[in-house]
Parts: C-alpha cells; structure tokens; sequence
C-alpha cells in the first residue's frame, strides 16, 4: 500500500477530503450539487486542520484528507453530510476514495502513539504506516474482516434471511459477523450461521467483498447451501429468521450494501427481477461494527 510522496507542492491538483467526526464537508454553492473541494476551493475555505494525510495512490485523482476540530463550523457555502447520505451523490470513484479517506484519517488519529510503548509515532515515508522512534514498532491501517452469506435452500428454491432487533421493521437480510482470531474466512461463516441461526451449512463460497467504513470493516460476502438442522435464534442478535421464496420477499437492505448485492443476485437466478424488491431506507440496519 504504497503512499508515494510526491514531489509536487502538498495537495497540488488534489481533491480534498475534510472530515469533522465523521462528517464530510462538502461544497453547496453549486445548482449542481454537492461537490468536493479541490485545492483552490480548499485554501479558499481558510479551514485550520488539525492534521493532513494523502489518502493514497492507485486512483485516478490524488486526495488529501483533512482532520478537522469537533468545533469548527461550515463555512458559507459549504456543509458537512455522513458518508452514507452521499452515496449516489457524489461521483461513484470519489464516494470510494471518500471511504479510504475517512480510513486513513480515523487510523491516523488514534495511532498518535507507539502501541507498545507510548512513544510518539512518526510517519512512514511512502507508506500508509507508522513507526516508533523508540522501539521500532511499525503500525499499519487496522481493517476488520467481517462475514457475510446467503444462504439457499437444499433444492435453491428458497434464500434464509434474519432480522436483528435493532433493524428497521420488517428488514430481513443475510447473516453477517466478525472474523476471529485463528479462523478462516469459511470457518467464520459455518460458525456464524450456526450461532445465529442453529444451522450447518456446506458449499461455502466467494461472492464478492466490500469495504465497509463504519468504522474500518472488509464484509467478505459467500454464499452457501442448507445442509441440516432445524432453525435456533441466537436471541441477542436475532429477532426472527424465515425461508423466503422470490415471490414473497420481505423489506430488504439498501442497494449500497453487499447483503443487498447477494439478495439480487439470487433473486436473478430465480428468474425473479431485483428492482421489484422494497427496500428500507437504511438507516435502521445494523451492521457488524
Ligand atoms: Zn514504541
């Protein structure tokens, strides 16, 4: 994950990224809509940052992300929206860069320190990663891989989803939870669904992943078979779980999320068309986080 310093001034032909909390300032002068600030837009701003990172090479635009204080307010023509809100709003690529930039700001600012010895980090060049001047330990960017699978049916002709009690009401949607220590990405799956669910599944497979910012997850999406046992909720985490077939799909997530990708992708197979699902609006869905 190389960082590239690059000789130019500082910023130079970037696209800033400015975040306070978790809230990223936008540009609203425009009839077009919310736009980022490039350098010029930037400086013009005359925002103080508590602290500069380029998010990273290996996209078309360079970004710089901004830490800014709690206390700082939007300047005229500006405001400050959660990512989540921008999804569709702001170009597909810089909603990507968006969430590696709020990575990075949020790795950087609770790695002031050397984890093992409390000495102040330094920067690596040329690297996203930190190390101490003392001991020499060398700290990279946490990233949290999370599980997440569908599950069909023995004959395919039915997909199981769950509800958590914090969900929006009548959300159904796949199982998903961390992976710990020492397991395979397979191993958390089966052991997910069964705490979940009460299930044995077999032909556990790679769909997709997804990098999930909230605050620093990778959701690792499978899809998998039934293979036996009778449904048994974990209570804390799950409200309900049925058997659904494609004509009597319930409320499901919303399109930005891979549970939602591995919903459609399922319904397609069935012969069934995905932009007939309802969909909740969001905001009440519970992630791994
Ligand atoms: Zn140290």
């Amino acid at each position: 994950m190389g960082m590239g310093m690059s000789h130019e001034a500082e910023g130079a032909g970037a696209i800033y990224f400015a975040f306070r909390g978790r809230n990223l300032l936008v540009l609203t002068d425009s009839v077009a809509g919310p736009r980022l600030p490039d350098e010029a837009g930037w400086t013009a701003l005359a925002l103080a940052p508590l602290r500069i990172n380029e998010v990273g090479e290996g996209l078309s635009v360079r970004g710089m992300v901004v830490e800014l204080a709690e206390s700082v307010e939007a300047p005229a023509g500006a405001a400050f929206h959660g990512l989540r809100g921008l999804h569709g709003v702001l170009d597909d690529e810089l909603y990507r860069m968006a969430g590696r930039a709020v990575q990075v700001m949020e790795w950087d600012r609770s790695h002031l320190f050397c984890s093992r010895c409390g000495t102040a980090a330094e920067r690596v060049e040329g690297e996203l990663a930190k190390r101490c001047p003392a001991c020499g330990k060398t700290d990279y960017p946490r990233i949290t891989p999370a599980v997440i699978v569908r599950i069909e049916s023995g004959d395919g002709s039915r997909v199981l989803l769950a509800r958590g009690p914090q969900f929006a009401p009548g959300v159904y949607s796949t199982i998903a939870g961390f992976v710990e220590p020492g397991e395979s990405l397979e191993e958390a799956v089966a052991r997910e669904v069964r705490e979940e669910v009460g299930v044995e599944v077999a032909e556990i497979r790679y769909f997709g992943s997804q990098p999930w910012p909230y605050p620093h997850s990778l959701m690792v999406g499978f899809t998998a078979r039934y293979a036996g046992g009778e449904l048994r909720l974990q209570e804390s985490e799950v409200e309900d779980a049925k058997w659904f077939g494609v004509d009597d799909m319930p409320l499901v997530s919303p399109p930005l999320s891979i549970a939602r990708v591995l919903i459609d992708d399922w319904v397609r197979s069935r012969g069934g068309d995905p932009a007939t699902l309802r969909a909740f609006d969001g905001s009440g869905i519970r992630r791994p986080e």
